[in-house]
C-alpha cells in the first residue's frame, strides 16, 4: 500500500493548479480508507464525487502539497457532512422535556438513556425519571431498574403485562407530578425492524409528543446502519442519533453514513459500557477519527517528505517486471532506514494500526546494518541473480561479512519472501504482509 501511494504521490510533486489526474490518484487512497472506517460504500461514493468537484481546479496554497491539500479539502468536507458544530439536546420552554429512545435490540437504548440521565444530572442538576417501556423481556424492566438504582434516578415501570402506551400515559402523568425536568422512555428493539414495533413507537410518539427522539445505532454494525437509520427515520421522523458502541477499534464511519441518509444531527457518542461514557459528538474529532484511519495525512507527509520517489517509480517498475534484486534490495533497506522506525510507518498504513501481525515486528537499524554487511558481501553477479547463491558461495559470504551461515541462510530466505512477495503486491494483492517484514 505505501508503494502505491508513493506512487500517487510522486506524481504530486509540482505546485499549480490541482488536475484531474492528481486527485484520481489521492482519491483512490482516500476511498480505501473511508471504506475501512465502515463508512457505506454508496455514501462514499457521492462523499469522493464531492471532494473531487471541490479539488479540481482549486489553488494549492503556497505551504501545502497537492496531497495535503486534498487530504485537507477531505476533512473540510467530513466536517461538514457531520454538521460543522456539535448539536445541543432539544429542550422543551418548559418541563419536563421529554426524551424518547428507539432502535433496534441491543443498539445500546437503555444504557444510553442511563448515561443520558446521569449527564444531566451531573451537568444540569437536573431530576429525571426513565420510564421502562420495554415489556418483550422482563429483564428489560430489571435492567433499567438496575441502571436506575446505580445513578440514583428514579424509574417508572408497570412490569410486562401493561401496554405499553399506557405505561408512558402513567409515567408522564407520574412526572409532571413529580416535576421531573427529564422525562426519558426507554422502549422495546427488536432485531430488524418490522411494522408492529414501528406501530407502538408511533402510538408512543403520538402520546408523548417527544422533544427529543434519539435513534440508537450500533456503530459495530458499519455498513448496516445505514438502512437501520433510514427505516426509523423514514417512519418516526427521529430528531438525533446516538452512535453507541464507538469505544476501542470502532471506526466511525457510521457517522458519516447514518448523518448522510437521515440528514439527521448526530448529538451523542457512547464510548464504553459504563454510566460515565457518553459524550457529546464533535464533527471535527469525528473527521480524524474517520480520516485517521491510520493516520493517513501523517503518512503522506512522511512519506513526501523522506522517500525518493524516483527509486520508488523504479522499484515499482521492477516489481512489476520481477526483476527485483539484492541491489534492489538494499535500496529498499536504506530507503526504510530514512523514514524512521518501520514500525511506525507500518501503523500509520490504513488497517495496519492494529494488525495483530504487527504485534511482532521490530526491525531496528542494527539488523538492516547487518543485513548490508552480507549483501555487500556478494559479489555484483550474485546480487543481481540470488539463485546463484549455492552453499559454497553461502560460506564465503558468511565469512566476509563476519555473520554466522545460519544468519546468512536466513536473510536470503528472507529476501526470497520478500520478493514472492512483492510480486503478489504488485497485482494487488496484499495478504500475508507479515512475509514482508521478515518473520
Ligand atoms: P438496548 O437493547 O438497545 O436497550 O441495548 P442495551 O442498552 O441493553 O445494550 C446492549 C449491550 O450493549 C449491553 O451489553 C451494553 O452494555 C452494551 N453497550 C451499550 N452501549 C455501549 C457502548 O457505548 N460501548 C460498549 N462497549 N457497549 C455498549
Ligand atoms: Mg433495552
Amino acid at each position: 500500500l505505501t508503494e502505491r501511494l508513493q506512487n500517487a504521490i510522486s506524481k504530486l510533486r509540482k505546485k499549480g493548479k490541482i488536475t484531474e489526474s492528481d486527485v484520481k490518484e489521492v482519491m483512490r487512497e482516500i476511498r480505501l480508507a473511508l471504506l475501512e472506517a465502515d463508512v457505506n460504500f454508496k455514501v462514499v461514493k457521492d462523499f469522493v464525487k464531492t471532494v473531487r468537484t471541490r479539488a479540481v481546479g482549486s489553488e494549492v496554497l503556497e505551504s501545502l502539497t497537492p496531497a495535503q491539500q486534498i487530504v485537507s479539502i477531505v476533512n473540510e468536507e467530513l466536517i461538514k457532512v457531520m454538521g460543522d458544530e456539535a448539536t445541543p439536546l432539544n429542550k422543551s420552554p418548559k418541563i419536563p422535556t421529554i426524551i424518547m429512545m428507539v432502535g433496534l435490540q441491543g443498539a445500546g437504548k437503555t444504557t444510553t438513556a442511563g448515561k443520558l440521565a446521569l449527564k444531566l444530572k451531573n451537568e444540569e442538576n437536573a431530576r429525571p425519571l426513565m420510564i421502562a417501556a420495554d415489556v418483550y423481556r422482563p429483564a428489560a424492566v430489571d435492567q433499567l431498574k438496575v441502571v436506575g438504582e446505580s445513578i440514583d434516578v428514579p424509574v417508572f415501570e408497570m412490569g410486562t403485562d401493561v401496554d405499553p402506551v399506557e405505561i408512558v400515559r402513567r409515567g408522564l402523568a407520574l412526572g409532571r407530578e413529580k416535576k421531573n425536568d427529564y422525562i426519558i422512555i426507554d422502549t422495546a428493539g427488536r432485531l430488524q425492524i418490522d411494522e408492529k414495533l414501528m406501530d407502538e413507537l408511533k402510538n408512543i410518539k403520538e402520546l408523548a409528543q417527544p422533544n427529543e427522539i434519539l435513534l440508537t445505532i450500533d456503530a459495530m454494525t458499519g455498513q448496516n446502519a445505514v438502512e437501520v437509520a433510514q427505516g426509523f427515520n423514514d417512519q418516526l421522523d427521529v430528531t438525533g442519533v446516538v452512535l453507541t458502541k464507538l469505544d476501542g477499534d470502532t471506526r466511525g464511519g457510521a457517522a458519516l453514513s447514518v448523518r448522510t441518509v437521515t440528514g439527521k444531527p448526530i448529538k451523542f457518542i457512547g464510548e464504553g459500557e459504563k454510566s460515565t461514557d457518553l459524550d457529546v459528538f464533535y464533527p471535527d474529532r469525528m473527521a480524524s477519527r474517520i480520516l485517521g484511519m491510520g493516520d493517513m495525512l501523517t503518512l503522506i507527509e512522511k512519506a513526501q517528505r523522506d522517500f525518493d520517489q524516483q527509486k520508488a517509480e523504479e522499484m515499482a517498475e521492477k516489481m512489476r517486471a520481477n526483476t527485483f534484486d539484492f541491489n534492489d534490495f538494499i535500496d529498499q533497506l536504506e530507503q526504510v532506514q530514512k523514514m524512521g522506525p518501520l514500525e511506525d510507518i507500518m501503523k500509520m498504513i490504513p488497517g495496519m494500526a492494529n494488525n495483530p501481525a504487527l504485534k511482532n515486528v521490530n526491525v531496528d537499524s542494527k539488523d538492516i546494518e547487518r543485513t548490508k554487511a552480507v549483501v555487500y558481501s556478494m559479489t555484483p553477479a550474485e546480487r543481481e541473480n540470488p539463485d546463484l547463491l549455492n552453499p559454497s558461495r553461502r560460506r564465503r559470504i558468511a565469512a566476509g561479512s563476519g555473520r554466522p551461515i545460519q544468519e546468512v541462510n536466513r536473510m536470503i530466505k528472507q529476501f526470497k519472501q520478500m520478493q514472492d512477495m512483492m510480486q503478489k503486491m504488485s497485482k494487488g494483492n496484499f495478504a500475508g504482509m507479515e512475509g514482508l517484514l521478515g518473520n
